[in-house]
């Protein structure tokens, strides 16, 4: 009762496109659903993203769900996520790929699921991470457990533009750290993003990771910026 009276007073409408949800659709039309570019890496070994860490970080398994570029419907739909608190489109992203991930079989087991941290002050200001409810839902529909504690950003500034190259290079070491407190123990530790542009940030985060003693280390984000 309650949520019809609500549904016509706020009518859903879709994060894409704004047009009304039909019966049955959530949160995204099936029109922008179909409009997603998925980029399908989670059946491949070599692939552009795999490229992108390849001398950088020992990787079991890295992919993205979908292709992420200038005005097209992943953009408009993580940036709905990302600055209009619109958490739950995250959440789709995650059990739409968890379908495929479940195939895979260098995903058969995984231990923790640890998203790409914010700075406590962006976090405050944001009031949330944008990468939770994707990893909180890839981590149960894995059965992993999922770990926002365990990796912390230091440093509030993103890039290091002032700095020259072996002065960012050794600041960036710095950026991310394990938490002193946290239990680090071996195991398949899956790292989660939103977007892969350079994968500077995430191969800083997996370079941390690293350090725990062994640990396997895999990486799924939301999108892969082309
Ligand atoms: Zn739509």
């Amino acid at each position: 009762m309650l949520s019809d009276l609500l549904n016509v007073l706020y009518p859903p409408v879709c994060c894409g496109c704004r047009n009304l949800l039909g019966t049955g659709e959530r949160v995204i039309c099936t029109q922008c659903r179909h409009e997603l570019a998925l980029t399908n890496y989670h059946l491949y070994r070599e692939t552009e993203a795999a490229s992108k860490f390849s001398g950088r970080l020992e990787l079991a398994f890295v992919s993205c769900f979908v292709y992420f570029s200038k005005s097209n419907i992943a953009q408009k739909l993580i940036h709905e996520l990302k600055y209009k608190g619109q958490q739950q489109i995250g959440e789709l992203f995650a059990y739409w790929y968890a379908a495929d991930l479940k195939q895979v079989p260098a995903l058969e087991q995984v231990d923790y699921v640890i998203p790409v941290p914010l700075h406590r002050r962006r976090l405050r200001e944001r009031g949330y991470n944008q990468v939770d409810r994707f990893a909180q839902t890839l981590a149960s529909a894995l059965g992993a457990t999922y770990n926002d504690t365990l990796l912390l950003r230091n440093s509030y500034r993103k890039t290091l533009t002032t700095k020259n190259k072996s002065e960012r290079l050794g600041q960036a070491g710095g950026i991310f750290g394990l938490n002193p407190f946290s239990d680090t123990p071996p195991g398949h530790y899956l790292l989660v993003d939103d977007v892969l542009t350079t994968g500077s940030t995430l191969t800083q985060c997996g370079q941390v990771l690293s350090r725990i003693p062994g640990v396997k280390l895999s990486i799924v984000t939301m999108a892969m910026s082309v």
